[in-house]
């Protein structure tokens, strides 16, 4: 299970693997420009879900990456064809 969201500027995407998010709240409370939000949508092992609720809103900082423990933020270059992962690579 995961939520992604594109840039409007078109080079970055957001995604978060619910399959690891433990919905410590820790994106929404420190995305310094407000991206994400809670969602009503629990996760395989009952965590309910941040989604990206203002994507346009993204400075591509990539606070959100560093600070989630979990390392279930994913982002990606949407202009590199083979999308760099940021921390770590996870599979579904
Ligand atoms: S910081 Fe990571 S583990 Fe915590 S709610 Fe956000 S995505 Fe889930
Ligand atoms: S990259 Fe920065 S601005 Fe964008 S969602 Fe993550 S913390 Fe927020």
């Amino acid at each position: 299970m995961s939520s992604a969201a594109r840039l409007k500027k078109g080079f970055e995407i957001i995604e978060i693997n619910g399959n690891y998010c433990k919905g410590c709240d820790i994106c929404i409370e420190f995305c310094p420009t407000g991206v994400f939000e809670k969602s009503g949508t629990l996760s395989k092992k009952g965590y309910y879900l941040p989604v990206v609720a203002r994507m346009e809103d993204c400075t591509g900082c990539r606070l959100c990456d560093l600070l989630c423990p979990e390392l279930a933020i994913v982002i990606t270059d949407g202009k590199k064809s083979d999308n760099i992962r940021t921390r770590a690579d996870h599979d579904d």
